[in-house]
Formats: C-alpha cells, sequence, structure tokens
C-alpha cells in the first residue's frame, strides 16, 4: 500500500492546525489602542524627518506668490521629494485604528502636491495657490493623528 493517499489528508491537517495556531495567537496578543512607550519610540524616531519637511513647506507659498514657477517645481521634486517615503513611514508606527486615516490623508498630500506641480508648470497661480492650501490643510489633519505632533 502506497502512503501517497495519505499525504493529502496530512496537508489538510497540517492547514488545520496551522490556521487554529494563527487565529489563537491572534486573539492572545491584542491590539494596542493606545501608545505604548515602545510604539511611541517608533513615533518619534521618524517624527523629526517629517517636522523638518512641514516646516519648510511654506517656502512653497513664497515660490507661488513670486510666480516663480521654477522654483516651485524644484523644491516639489528636491527636498519634498522625500515627503512621500518620510510620511508613509511615520504613517506605519501609528495605531492601526488611526493607520487608513493617516495613509489616505498622506495620499491626499501627493496628490496636490502633483496638481501645484502640474499647475507651476502651466502658470496656474490660481490653482497653485488652492493646491498648496488643499496640501497644507491634508498635511496638518495628518499630523493631528500623530501623538508627537498634538
Ligand atoms: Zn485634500
Amino acid at each position: 500500500m502506497s502512503m501517497g493517499r495519505f499525504r493529502p489528508l496530512l496537508g489538510i491537517v497540517l492547514a488545520v492546525m496551522a490556521t487554529c495556531l494563527v487565529a489563537c495567537g491572534g486573539s492572545a496578543a491584542k491590539i494596542p489602542t493606545t501608545y505604548t512607550p515602545e510604539i511611541l519610540q517608533q513615533v518619534e524616531l521618524y517624527s523629526p524627518a517629517v517636522a523638518e519637511l512641514r516646516d519648510r513647506f511654506p517656502e512653497l507659498q513664497g515660490y507661488i506668490q513670486k510666480q516663480d514657477w521654477v522654483d516651485v517645481q524644484s523644491f516639489i521634486h528636491g527636498p519634498m521629494g522625500e515627503l512621500r517615503a518620510r510620511v508613509n513611514r511615520l504613517a506605519a508606527t501609528l495605531l492601526t485604528k488611526d493607520k487608513p486615516q493617516a495613509q489616505a490623508l498622506a495620499k491626499e498630500l501627493y496628490v496636490h502636491l502633483e496638481r501645484l506641480d502640474e499647475a507651476a508648470a502651466n502658470g496656474q497661480q490660481v490653482i497653485a495657490g488652492q493646491e498648496y492650501r488643499n496640501a497644507l490643510d491634508d498635511f496638518d489633519s495628518f499630523l493631528n493623528l500623530v501623538p508627537t505632533f498634538q
């Protein structure tokens, strides 16, 4: 008699056991709903890089007011080129309950920056100003979800 015909059954038994282990482990390790010192440490690690870009963000407004489109675009692709990666890293450290909203706001922020970039390329000052303000609003709403900025 071959053992081959029992292998699929063994596979199913192992899969069921693995599922049970994952499910039981999952319910035992609770998802934190408040910031523990360990999580805060992570948040603090990625906060300064984002704070630096938030501090520099209003430089864009000055360029828009002067219709200095070359500097608007080099600022977006230069110093703000790191924004997406830095904001994403910070968002990943937030509590599970805040993460989806933070990630949605981060995405909005990039969309407004892309539109600002496009408005600058076309020399559209009114649209550029609107997108700048929208980007800033979403940036600050994002930071409101981050304990180190509250
Ligand atoms: Zn928005």
